[in-house]
């Protein structure tokens, strides 16, 4: 018998596998500790990684005046773009390798710049993201999951608008608020948790 795919009669495997979208920069990618990191040591200055507090802020911490000059500086940096070079939230990548070992599906559906799609497909593979499935674009929603994550308010927002009958949760940061009708985790197991509350 096949032990793959959608059936669920295995012990401790969840009565429903679910496709769980999920979002890179800012949920899984430390984006913003990643820029931070570099501009600090190119310019010699002392922004704190945490200075990140709304979604545009970027150039009201920097001499960018555009977020345009932004990535025309994060497309080159050590050989590669800034988006090579983010280190994992904590947690992160442990806790989707466990959904998944529990038969849950990672669909990761991320924003990039052209210029940083074969670097993203590189990180994944650098960092053993735990997916089959990749999606680099801007109408995340297009792709059909039964749960999204993401930190971008406007995704979070077209998300839930145009798929209201599916689990969006917002990953709580200094930088989105919330969303009537969407869900909110804090930390990586607390979106563990409700996962596992909906496969029950
Ligand atoms: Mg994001």
């Amino acid at each position: 018998m096949g032990g793959f795919g959608h059936q669920c009669s295995h012990r401790g495997l969840p009565s429903r596998i679910m496709r769980l979208g999920i979002d890179l920069d800012g949920v899984v990618a430390n984006f913003n500790a990643g820029w931070i990191a570099f501009y600090n040591d190119e310019f010699g200055t002392a922004i704190p990684m945490d200075a990140v507090d709304s979604w545009d802020a970027i150039p009201g911490l920097t001499h960018f005046p555009s977020m345009g000059a932004f990535w025309r500086w994060a497309e080159h940096l050590n050989g590669a773009s800034l988006f090579r070079h983010l280190d994992t939230f904590p947690g992160a990548v442990d806790t989707l390798w466990r959904l998944v070992k529990r038969g849950h599906e990672i669909v990761i559906l991320t924003t990039k710049p052209h210029w940083a799609i074969h670097d993203t497909f590189a990180w994944i593979s650098e960092q053993q993201l735990p997916t089959r499935e990749v999606h680099i674009l801007d109408d995340k929603w297009r792709i059909e999951c039964d749960v999204y994550l993401d930190d971008a308010p406007h995704n979070v927002y077209r998300i839930h608008r145009q798929r209201p009958d599916r689990v969006v949760v917002r990953f709580v940061r200094p930088w989105n608020h919330p969303v009537p009708g969407t869900h909110d985790v804090e930390t990586w197991d607390q979106f563990e948790a409700l996962v596992s509350k909906l496969d029950g």
